[in-house]
């Protein structure tokens, strides 16, 4: 028998998540997190957020050049 009566090992940290862009992790309760997006996505602030845009949109652009109807 283990010495824990209760039974129960709950985890006492909070769930954390990865930064997108930086992979820093943060608890989710932190994150920013755009609602914009399909997909959940999470980000340590709004720089790192703002980043990630930016090179989203860029590659959307690019794949969109490529693929010309
Ligand atoms: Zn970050």
């Amino acid at each position: 028998m283990a010495d824990n009566a209760n039974g129960t090992e709950e985890d006492p940290t909070p769930p954390r998540v990865r930064c997108r862009e930086c992979l820093k992790e943060i608890p989710s309760s932190e994150a920013e997190q755009p609602e914009a997006e399909e997909y959940a996505l999470y980000f340590c602030g709004l720089e790192c957020f703002q980043k990630w845009h930016e090179r989203a949109e860029k590659e959307i652009a690019r794949r969109e050049g490529d693929n010309q109807d």
